[in-house]
């Protein structure tokens, strides 16, 4: 009876009216038995994606060789999908033929973990032919089928367990933990895009440490880029912090493998090119890394070096650390007590935030002093920048133009 079900039972409603069948499937069922918070509702129906189209005029074609059809309905959008089976997996992720069935048990067999292979009528009746209920109930990650077989067709699988484990606070069943172990090899052959997206969604769940120590146990991370040498670091992360506390940022938690390191062979350039991340992604890990550093050494910040970091990755920073403290983490133990209020109030307060703060610009420099050397622009800016951050000078315009004739040559 949740809202998101009723919202969408008007697709299976439609879609049985036309002779077919139809129920909600997969991750969406896990998450309302478990009470959580449920992404997307996802429908699978023995209708052909053609027929979906044309019962549903307003559709987008999202994966049309997969039979899936993105259908507008209330506002939203729902995923249906025709059922079917996978075969081929030459490439250990993709299967080479998609073959739609006219049964959802055989759909079902291809999914993942058996918490994913369930469905629901419209009714609300659960369709469960793997015991997928009873392994929520035991808060176990267990393959369908042959655990061997399943990560052999898609080695992918292995880390959705991982990343699983982490967000559900699940175990993997031994079964299928010892199939990854054995298979973890095969995580070599997928695009670091994909793994680079399960790894994040890994970082920030609430139980990481419970997944990422499967990560780490069966293998799974010398299978990733420039990982392998990277042993010491993962055993800090699995010791040094206070169980479920989320890192809330992925970025600061590759920024913390790499600050595990022995001398930071590996620089955040280097390791964010391997893994395929996003530039804005790499700078935030070298922003990180610099504040983590500097906070090695330091027990508080001066202003000019609040204003020269990432101000607001500093408070967040302090956030992260005052919850490692009053966990009495290990982690904590590496830096002086966090000030998270203190350094809030210290970035708020200062002066100016970046140079555009400053009352005066370039502009008025040419204005009052028409400097034949154009170079005195950029550097008494500069300099008016570090002495109004320090609080020297007072950001006013007329205050900042007589200082500026009192310190620099402007004839020369
Ligand atoms: P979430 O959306 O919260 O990450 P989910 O279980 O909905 O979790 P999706 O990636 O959205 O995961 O996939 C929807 C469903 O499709 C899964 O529940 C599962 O049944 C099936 N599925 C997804 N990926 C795979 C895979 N690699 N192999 C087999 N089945 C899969
Ligand atoms: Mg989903």
């Amino acid at each position: 009876d949740h809202p998101l079900f009723n919202k969408a039972k008007n697709i299976l409603i439609q879609l049985e009216n036309e002779g077919h069948k139809a129920y909600f499937v997969g991750g969406c069922i896990r998450d309302m038995i478990l009470g959580r918070e449920i992404s997307d509702v996802d429908i699978a129906t023995s209708a052909y994606p053609e027929e979906v189209q044309q019962i549903f005029p307003k559709h987008f074609d999202v994966g049309l060789e997969h039979g899936t059809v993105m259908v507008l309905s209330n506002q939203e959008t729902y995923e249906v999908t025709t059922f079917r089976t996978e075969s081929g997996y030459q490439d250990y992720r993709r299967p080479d033929k998609v073959e739609f069935v006219k049964d959802l048990s055989e759909d079902l067999l291809r999914r993942d973990f058996t918490m994913n292979a369930l469905a629901m009528t419209k009714d609300g009746e659960i369709i469960d032919y793997f015991a997928g209920q009873e392994a929520i109930k035991h808060q176990e990650i267990i393959a369908v089928g042959i655990a061997d077989e399943r990560f052999n067709e898609d080695a992918l699988r292995m880390l959705r367990a991982v990343r699983f484990a982490g967000q559900l606070n699940f175990s993997i069943e031994s079964e299928t933990y010892d199939a990854i172990a054995h298979h973890a090899p095969l995580l070599s052959k997928i695009a670091v895009e994909r793994i680079l997206v399960e790894m994040n969604k890994l970082w920030e769940s609430l139980h990481w440490q419970q997944g990422l120590s499967a990560f780490y146990q069966t293998k799974l991370y010398q299978y990733c880029p420039l990982t392998d040498s990277l042993a010491k670091s993962f055993e800090h992360l699995l010791n040094d912090f206070a169980p479920s506390t989320p890192f809330n940022e992925a970025t600061l938690a590759w920024t913390l493998v790499l600050w595990f390191q022995d001398e930071s062979a590996i620089s955040p350039q280097k390791f964010g090119k391997a893994w395929k991340m996003s530039n804005a992604n790499i700078e935030l890990i070298n922003d990180w890394l610099t504040i983590i550093q500097y906070r090695e050494q330091h027990n508080d910040y001066s202003n000019w070096k609040l204003y020269q970091l990432n101000g607001q990755l500093v408070q967040d920073f302090e956030d992260f650390l005052c919850e490692q403290q009053d966990a009495h983490s290990p982690f904590g133990n590496y830096f002086s007590p966090a000030m998270p209020d203190e350094v809030t109030k210290q970035y708020q307060d200062l002066p100016i935030h970046s140079l555009k703060d400053l009352a005066i610009g370039g502009r008025e420099i040419i204005q009052s002093f028409a400097p034949k050397n154009k170079r005195l622009i950029g550097e008494s800016l500069k300099w008016l920048e570090k002495e109004v951050v320090c609080g020297r000078i007072v950001n006013k315009k007329d205050l900042l133009l007589s200082e500026l004739s009192k310190s620099f040559n402007w004839k020369g």
